[in-house]
């Protein structure tokens, strides 16, 4: 083909030129010629590695690499004979794009095979090739996020343990194309890391899908693989151990056993992997979102409190559970038995224990720490034991002193202020304070409150001390790979204000998906005025408005009847919402709904039609969990604690302010806003997990429940846009100036407006009507094969 040789000289001149600011580090050689090298080996036999192997980084694996490349020939051989009995990796080849059917049968051949990945290669060629070429040419002025809107990895969750995430897995994908080798969440990993060195900008991985389908597993394996494959130093080693040991820290504290699964995520996870210029890992930062709180103190059947309390008590020495006041017994703590599953076969606390214990201590946790920390985690155990009777008058009476008695030893508070707190309320009338004593019922709440308000913060602060020891201070750029691990759509038997926020938070990732691939993309062709059938897609917005919007969406309405005075209760909450919500289509209640539907509703229920499915909710909590009141009196006394952490927790200075807090639902969603604007500045990677069956059960491939996914994910639309899309685009005067060589009348200047410049230089180049349109400001080109047809040996794979 004719521009072979350009793309080859290209690459060669910038290799060999002198060093400016704009030319690539040697790291970025390396990534070059790595591309170069994962086209047929006869190109790597040309170029000769060691004019590239500049860094040591790159001299050391040189040579792995090469016999990666044949390697990836192999496997590139294997696979078209084997393509029949495995199916087809690269989705985006799949001849019936247009089938649900056809693309279930491949994800099933291929999840039969235990090959759980499938990608769309296809775009990843283009896109790495076409960006690290430009990034040799013109990186000031080619933003990487006009050229290429992300990379799709799907992965089908096998439940059980496959040999293909170890250390020789991992050399395997190092550096190597994305092509050469089978889909794997190292390939996508690995692509992400080159091109956020080549590029110098930044990235996120968003892993979405249902709870259960390997959300938590992809972004482990991911740190996994920097961890491992990110070159190294002494200090960063440090670094890096504590990033992957801040997982089973945050698993223990903000994990949970679920109906849907037993390490289920119970928070938000967003973390920044740093990198220096040379590609070190050398900090990171982690934001967590909204902790379910309430399953410190309630857990459905079937369900556990957080990990760590288990893992404490089973698991911790003599010697600490005698200081902490502790039976090595769970099924001693009310807070531990409602679910009535404390043992789960899959889960080894006494061993999970040892390895928190030990990743504290890498974390840097002192002993001082620690002992604070389980002071306050035993604490919370002790407190669900404090037990009330009601007296003549059905005022609250401590059962016995002992609990309570632990609870001020742990926490630092003297035991009568504490007691005199969970039985009384403290109102302030004028100048004097009256004590207004707490019925049983008002007492367990209060109780309950501090529960989780004493969990809910040391949870934060936890999440801060571990960042505090990820910070690197150095003032060097650095630019980050965010990971993304979220509380995955979760729908019960029954449903509360927790599925609410989490499934709402779904629905927001759902929509920025949506946002950054098929709305942008579609939008571009339109206003570009490229010739473009429509691809048809279910956009979510409607839902995330019917939560989310100002004066009239459901958090709204919440928020109202939150600070209403008078009668406002969970049901007024839910009458309001019919009065508003009344005819919206994806919201029904047994009032709003037809015969047919009000069988299937209580009256204290409301229905959403989420992306993902109906969902009902019972509005029972609503009200309580959104305004998440903690009587003052006993924020006042945790404020006297001896236990630094809680002192932290509970600062002076909270609740000076005259203004009421903003409600759980509304920093929730203030939070999301901040999390979708972190996210759309980046570059975006996607993993979109799927729960292969829903009983964890090992090898299972239920169609019914994929397929469901595979539709509400969109990834058919997905597919379909990637398929009748454009490869690549570039506007007239970058892609003049770029490829002019290419042409003797555009070469070394064409003398005309750009976009006659380009059709002359394609004309020249041979390119068939149906392999790129002109549009307004930009070319498009179908096929990166049209530009690079070297690239068409591996289409296939
Ligand atoms: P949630 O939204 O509830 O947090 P999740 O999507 O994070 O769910 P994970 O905790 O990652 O789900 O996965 C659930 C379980 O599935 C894991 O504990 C593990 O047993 C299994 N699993 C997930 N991914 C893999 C994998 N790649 N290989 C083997 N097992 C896996
Ligand atoms: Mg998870």
């Amino acid at each position: 083909p004719p521009y072979l040789p350009l793309s080859l000289s290209l690459f060669c001149s910038f290799a060999l030129s002198p060093s400016t600011s704009n030319q690539p580090a040697p790291a970025q050689i390396g990534q070059i010629s790595s591309i170069v090298l994962g086209l047929p080996s006869v190109k790597f036999e040309t170029l000769d590695p060691d004019s590239r192997a500049q860094s040591q980084h790159d001299s050391k694996s040189i040579n792995e690499r090469k016999g990666k490349v044949k390697l990836g020939q192999l496997d590139l051989e294997g696979a078209l004979i084997a393509r029949d009995r495995v199916g087809i990796q690269d989705f985006v080849l799949l001849d019936a794009h247009n089938s649900e059917t056809a693309f279930l049968d491949n994800l099933k051949k291929r999840f039969t095979e235990d090959l759980i990945y499938v990608s769309e290669k296809q775009r990843l060629i283009s896109g790495v090739f076409f960006i690290v070429i430009e990034s040799f040419i013109n990186q000031k002025t080619s933003p990487y996020s006009q050229t290429y809107i992300g990379t799709l990895l799907i992965s089908v969750n096998p439940y059980k343990e496959l040999d293909i995430y170890n250390k020789k897995q991992m050399d395997l994908y190092m550096g190597v194309n994305f092509f050469e080798l089978p889909p794997h969440i190292y390939a996508l990993a690995d692509n992400a890391y080159h091109t956020m060195l080549s590029e110098a900008n930044n990235h996120f991985i968003l892993i979405s899908g249902e709870s259960g389908a390997g959300k938590t597993e992809a972004s482990k394996k991911i740190l996994q693989y920097y961890a491992v494959s990110c070159p190294s130093s002494t200090l960063l080693d440090t670094v890096r151990d504590r990033m992957l040991m801040s997982n089973p820290v945050l698993e223990a504290f903000g994990n949970a056993k679920t109906m849907k699964n037993d390490n289920s995520s119970r928070f938000g996870k967003y973390m920044d992997i740093q990198f220096d210029s040379q590609g070190d890992a050398v900090g990171g930062h982690i934001l967590s979102y909204l902790l379910e709180k309430s399953r410190v103190v309630h857990q459905n059947h079937g369900e556990r409190n957080f990990h760590i309390f288990y893992q404490l008590v089973e698991g911790g020495e003599e010697d600490l559970l005698r200081h902490l006041g502790l039976e090595k017994d769970t099924k001693r703590y009310s807070y531990l038995v409602q679910g009535e599953c404390s043992n789960v076969s899959s889960i080894n606390d006494k061993n999970d224990w040892k390895t928190v214990k030990n990743a504290l201590s890498v974390i840097d946790f002192d002993a001082n720490d620690i002992e604070h920390l389980f002071g306050i985690i035993a604490s919370v155990l002790h407190l669900g034991n404090v037990h009330f009777d009601g007296d003549t008058k059905g005022y609250a009476t401590l059962n016995s002193n002992a609990a309570l008695r632990w609870v001020s030893k742990l926490l630092g508070v003297h035991v009568q202020i504490l007691h005199e707190a969970l039985t009384f309320r403290k109102i302030e009338a004028k100048s004097d304070e009256v004590l207004s004593p707490f019925t049983v019922d008002h007492a367990i709440y209060a109780r309950d409150a501090l529960a989780k308000a004493i969990y809910g913060r040391a949870f934060t602060w936890l999440v801060n001390r571990i960042n505090e020891s990820l910070e690197n201070k150095d003032s060097n750029r650095k630019t980050v790979i965010g990971l993304l691990d979220i509380y995955g759509f979760e729908v019960f038997t029954v449903n509360s204000f927790e599925q609410f926020c989490i499934n709402y938070c779904n629905e927001k990732l759902q929509q920025l998906f949506i946002q950054l691939t098929l709305k942008s993309e579609q939008e571009e062709y339109e206003a570009e005025g490229i010739g473009w059938e429509p691809v048809q897609f279910f956009n979510n917005k409607i839902i995330c408005d019917l939560v989310e919007e100002k004066h009239r969406g459901i958090i709204s309405v919440l928020d109202d009847e939150c600070v209403r005075p008078g009668d406002a209760s969970d049901l007024t909450f839910l009458e309001k919402l019919e009065e508003k919500m009344g005819n919206h289509p994806h919201f029904v209640t047994h009032k709003l709904a037809d015969k047919k539907t009000r069988k299937s509703l209580e009256r204290g229920d409301f229905r959403l039609l989420h992306y993902a499915g109906e969902v009902t909710y019972c509005v029972v909590g609503f009200i309580d969990k959104n305004n998440d009141l903690l009587y003052k009196n006993i924020k006042d006394v945790m404020r006297l604690s001896k236990n630094p952490i809680i002192q932290q927790c509970f600062p002076g200075t909270e609740g000076d302010s005259r203004r009421r807090p903003e409600t759980v639902a509304t920093q929730f969603k203030n939070s999301l806003l901040q999390l979708t604007e972190i996210l759309t500045a980046k570059d975006a990677w996607y993993v979109r997990c799927l729960k292969s069956n829903d009983n964890k059960q090992t090898g299972k491939f239920d169609e019914v429940l994929v397929r469901h996914q595979v539709k509400y994910l969109g990834l058919m639309e997905h597919l379909r846009v990637r398929r009748a899309g454009f490869a690549y685009r570039r506007r007239y005067e970058v892609f003049l100036q770029r490829y002019k060589a290419l042409c003797p009348a555009t070469w070394p200047h064409w003398r005309g407006i750009p976009a006659d410049g380009v059709e002359t230089l394609v004309q020249h180049l041979g390119y068939q009507p149906d392999e790129y349109k002109m549009g307004r400001t930009k070319i498009f080109i179908r096929y990166a094969r049209t530009l690079f047809a070297i690239e068409d040996a591996f289409e296939i794979c």
